[in-house]
C-alpha cells in the first residue's frame, strides 16, 4: 500500500463521504472539510444503481442504514404523456444478479448515515478550502479561517464548482442543458406507486421521474418547464405548467412543501483535462460533472472512490497508483457523458413526430432488450 497516513478530503457531498468510507475501512485517517455549516435544509433525492449500493455495502455501509435511507427499485416504469405505461425495466431482477438492490435514496439522508459510521470529528462543517498547497511529502488544504490542515494527500471532492480542480486545469466547457430542473421531497402516495415502483413520465420537451425514499415520502424531479434565467416561480405556477402531463406530476409538485422546492440550473462536461496535481486528485463532479441525463454522477462518485482506494491499497506506488485510477476513472466517465448526452436528445425531444416514432418504438421494445437495458445501469456495465 502507498504510504498514506492521513487524507484531507475537500467537500462532504456523496463523492467525499464515499471516499473517507473506503479510506477508513483501509486504516487510514480522514479528514472531511466542508464549506456549509450543516447539512442543506432543503432534501432531494438521487437514484443509485446496484453496482454502486454494491460498493457502499463493501466499503462498510452496514446493509440495515439501506432501509433508513431509501426503497428499492424494483421495476422502472416510463409513461407517455398521455399516461401510457410504454415500458417497464425489470430493475429488480437484474439488481439481484449484481448481489444489491437500486434504490431511490434520499441524498441528506444518505450523508447523515455516512458520518454517523465515520463518527462526528471527522466531518468538519463550516471548513471552506480556498487553496491547496504541496511539497515533496504531503499536501495541505488552505483553510478560510486562516488554519490550514495537512495530510500525504488531498483529494478533491468539491464538485462541479471544484477551485481545487480549477487551480490546475482550464475551466471546463460547460453545456448548459435548456430548462433548469425542479426537484424535491414530498409526503405521497400515487396508484402508479406501488411498492417497488418508480415512475418516469416522458413527454414532449417535458421529463419527470417519481421514486419511494421511505415513510410515505417521494423524490422527485421534472425538467423541461422552467427556462434558465426565468424569474422566481411558484408552487402554483410549476403545477400550471405541469398540466398536460399525467395526473402524478401535477400531484406531486402540489403535495411539496413549497419552501422544499429546489430549482437547480443544470450544467455538465466532459471529464477534465488534469485529474491530479502530484499529491492532489480530483474525485466526483470535481473531475467529471456528468449529464444528469445519464443518471450516473453519484455512482460514479462512489465508484471513483471504491476504484480510488483499491489503488491506494494495492502494492502500487502512489504516483501509479494514483495514475492508474485516473486512466481508469477518465475512460468510463467520458462514455458516461457522451450517453448523457444521447439520452438528452431521446427523453427530451419536443418535435412531435420524433416523440410519436419515439414512443412507438418503447412500447415495442422487447423483454429480452429490456433486460439488457436494466442490466447496463444495474451493473454499470
Ligand atoms: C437534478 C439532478 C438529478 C440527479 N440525479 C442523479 C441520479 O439519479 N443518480 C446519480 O447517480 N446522480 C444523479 N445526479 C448527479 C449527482 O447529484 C452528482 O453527481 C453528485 O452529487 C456529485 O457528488 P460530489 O460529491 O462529487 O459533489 P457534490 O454533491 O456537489 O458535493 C460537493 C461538496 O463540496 C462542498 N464544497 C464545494 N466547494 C468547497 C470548498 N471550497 N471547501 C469545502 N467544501 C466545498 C459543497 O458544499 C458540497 O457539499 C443528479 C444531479 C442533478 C442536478
Amino acid at each position: 500500500m502507498a504510504e498514506l497516513e492521513k487524507v484531507v478530503i475537500v467537500g462532504g457531498g456523496v463523492g467525499g463521504c464515499a471516499v473517507a468510507l473506503a479510506l477508513r475501512s483501509a486504516g487510514v485517517q480522514v479528514e472531511i472539510h466542508e464549506k456549509y455549516g450543516d447539512f442543506q435544509g432543503r432534501a432531494t433525492g438521487f437514484s443509485i444503481w446496484a453496482y454502486a449500493i454494491r460498493r457502499l455495502l463493501s466499503l462498510g455501509f452496514e446493509r440495515q442504514r439501506l432501509q433508513r435511507v431509501g426503497r428499492e427499485i424494483v421495476r422502472q416504469d416510463i409513461y407517455s404523456e398521455a399516461g401510457e405505461l410504454m415500458m417497464s425495466l425489470p430493475v429488480g431482477e437484474v439488481s439481484a444478479t449484481v448481489g444489491a438492490p437500486t434504490m431511490d435514496v434520499d441524498r441528506r439522508g444518505l450523508q447523515e448515515e455516512i458520518v454517523d459510521i465515520l463518527g462526528g470529528a471527522v466531518y468538519r462543517f463550516g471548513s471552506e478550502v480556498v487553496a491547496v498547497r504541496q511539497d515533496n511529502d504531503s499536501a495541505k488544504a488552505q483553510l478560510a479561517d486562516g488554519s490550514a490542515a495537512s495530510g500525504d494527500l488531498v483529494i478533491a471532492c468539491d464538485g462541479i464548482r471544484s477551485i481545487v480542480r480549477d487551480s490546475f486545469n482550464d475551466p471546463p466547457e460547460f453545456k448548459m442543458s435548456s430548462s433548469d430542473v425542479v426537484e424535491g421531497i414530498a409526503e405521497f402516495t400515487h396508484p402508479w406507486l406501488a411498492e417497488g415502483h418508480h415512475a418516469q413520465v416522458w413527454g414532449r420537451g417535458r421529463r419527470a421521474g417519481i421514486g419511494l425514499v421511505g415513510e410515505g415520502r417521494v423524490r422527485w424531479f421534472l425538467g423541461g418547464i422552467v427556462k434558465p434565467g426565468e424569474p422566481e416561480i411558484d408552487q402554483a405556477e410549476l403545477v400550471r405548467r405541469s398540466h398536460g402531463l399525467p395526473d402524478i406530476v401535477a400531484s406531486v409538485v402540489a403535495a411539496t412543501e413549497p419552501a422544499q422546492i429546489v430549482r437547480a440550473r443544470i450544467a455538465h462536461a466532459y471529464p477534465v483535462e488534469h485529474w491530479r496535481d502530484r499529491r492532489v486528485v480530483l474525485l466526483g463532479d470535481a473531475a467529471h460533472t456528468l449529464s444528469p441525463f445519464a443518471g450516473m454522477g453519484a455512482c460514479s462518485a462512489i465508484e471513483d472512490a471504491a476504484q480510488l482506494v483499491e489503488q491506494l491499497t494495492s502494492d502500487k506506488p502512489l504516483d501509479l497508483a494514483l495514475d492508474t485510477y485516473v486512466e481508469q476513472r477518465k475512460t468510463k466517465t467520458l462514455e458516461i457523458e457522451k450517453r448523457g448526452r444521447r439520452n438528452e436528445r431521446m427523453m427530451m425531444a419536443r418535435n412531435p413526430l420524433v416523440t410519436t416514432i419515439r414512443d412507438w418504438v418503447l412500447q415495442r421494445t422487447p423483454d429480452k432488450k429490456l433486460r439488457e437495458i436494466a442490466t447496463e445501469m444495474a451493473t454499470g456495465e
